[in-house]
């Protein structure tokens, strides 16, 4: 065993855990669990412990194969609520290793991200990450299911403390302490019962893990509240819906951020402008994976903070990519505004790394940045200014990836077609749908 596993083992005796939940994720983004009894853990170590891969959606379907789960000791860590009776549970995030070749699964979004990440190492750099995930707090129905029915006004919620999405909140923040996050801050967001956390940045492998967690985190201990925390973009019309701005910088090997130059009129280097640029370029095959449902574009539309145009801007929201002012060097950094939380943190994390670096790679020059709000633009001045519009649904997003290489290459042949097949599936399977605004407009008048 190597010295972190000894220390997780250590760990698990001292700090009475019972049951180890061994973690992964799917090609969509859905954590999935192997649960074994916490003696396991050396041999899980060791031996890695074996399950069927053919019945993870976007694994393998076809040919049988089993997998095998490679705990990574680095992400030991207690969980925050419980659900035994008694001792503690405690979750490793895991690889998946193919057993007919004993080599890393291709279709396991963490190694996808992994390669992001090695290339970016090749080229000499670090990449940091550090999402701002928003969520809603709706009430629960009597019987436990979600609903949209806001949890921050009216009803219910006459009879408890006026601040109780606070103190959801705090339970929250408490949980995700305990479990290693360094929260930098929580607020309530723009609409009602909408809040966002933000965690300090770290590499890009970590923050991925961080998104998984968190996202499970915040929705077991609101449900304690008996809460519904959802992640959906979009979950009622007309009012903002929830976004995951992703916050990106490279650091070089003496630790140093390449994306920062003083020099400069935005602080940024030209590293970070042609990273910039790269995104700018692949964000519309981008976004099948940074907002892969068909409901994350009814949050991409104007007037609700989100971005709709490609550009950037050092300024105004409404663009795709802002660069936040920066207090310190190490602060420099570029925010994309379009990923929502909705997605694979690890596929999005990959294809926004790759586009960045392919940027770099080809010397590509970031257009000037915009800094009036381009809702209010017409058609006209958007061509005048050289402003693409991102895709307006799924179907669209997944025309853009297939067109797109290099986010395809992002990420790997196996995981591109499984992926494409499964949300070609469900924009269908939405399009066939008749809605209650149709039948609201048409039923009578027709
Ligand atoms: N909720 C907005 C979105 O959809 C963002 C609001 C904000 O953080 N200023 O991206
Ligand atoms: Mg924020
Ligand atoms: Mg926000
Ligand atoms: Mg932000």
């Amino acid at each position: 065993l190597s010295e972190t596993e000894q220390d997780v083992l250590d760990e698990i005796e001292e700090k009475n855990v019972d049951f180890l939940r061994l973690q992964f994720t799917d090609i969509l983004g859905t954590v999935k669990n192997v649960s074994v009894p916490a003696d396991q853990a050396e041999k899980a170590f060791t031996d890695g412990i074996y399950f069927d891969g053919s019945s993870i959606e976007g694994f393998v379907r076809i040919q049988e194969s089993d997998m095998r789960l490679k705990p990574d000791p680095e992400t030991f860590a207690v969980l925050p609520w419980r659900d035994l009776e008694d001792g503690a549970s405690a979750r490793l995030i895991c690889d998946v290793i193919d057993t007919s070749t004993g080599e890393p699964f291709e279709g396991d979004p963490r190694r996808v991200l992994k390669n992001a990440i090695d290339r970016a190492e090749e080229m000499g750099y670090q990449v940091n990450f550090a999402p701002e995930p928003e969520f809603f707090l709706f009430e629960e129905d009597e019987n436990g299911r979600a609903t949209t029915e806001l949890s921050d006004v009216g009803g219910y919620f006459d009879l408890a403390p006026k601040d109780l999405a606070a103190d959801v909140r705090r339970d929250i923040i408490r949980g995700l302490e305990s479990m290693g996050f360094e929260i930098e801050a929580s607020h309530h967001e723009v609409a009602e019962s909408q809040h966002e956390i933000n965690f300090e940045y770290d590499d890009a492998l970590a923050t991925a893990d961080n998104v998984a967690t968190f996202r499970s985190v915040v929705r077991a201990i609101a449900a304690e509240h008996d809460l519904h925390a959802t992640f959906m973009p979009k979950p009622i019309a007309e009012i903002n819906g929830s976004g995951m701005h992703t916050h990106m910088s490279l650091f070089t090997e003496d630790g140093e951020n390449a994306f920062h130059d003083e020099s400069d009129e935005f602080d940024l280097s030209d590293t970070a402008h042609s990273y910039l640029a790269g995104v700018l370029e692949h964000a519309p095959a981008i976004t099948a994976v940074s907002n892969p449902t068909v409901n994350s574009y009814k949050r991409l539309v104007p007037g609700y903070e989100a971005p709709v145009y490609v550009a950037w801007s050092d300024r105004n929201r409404s663009a795709l990519i802002r660069k936040p002012a920066a207090r310190v060097p190490a602060a420099s950094r570029i925010e994309a505004r379009f990923p929502d939380p909705s997605c694979n943190p690890y596929l999005a994390f990959a294809a926004l790394i790759h586009a960045g670096l392919d940027g770099i790679e080809n010397d590509l020059d970031a257009p000037d940045p915009v800094r009036e709000n381009i809702y209010e633009f017409d058609e006209e001045k958007r061509e005048e200014y050289g402003i693409e519009t991102l895709p307006s649904n799924l179907g669209e997003a997944v025309d853009a990836l297939e067109a797109d290489e290099v986010v395809q290459d992002a990420l790997g042949e196996h995981v591109f077609e499984k992926f494409v097949e499964a949300k070609r599936e469900e924009h269908t399977g939405y399009r066939i749908q008749v809605s209650d605004w149709e039948k609201e407009r048409y039923l009578e008048k027709f």
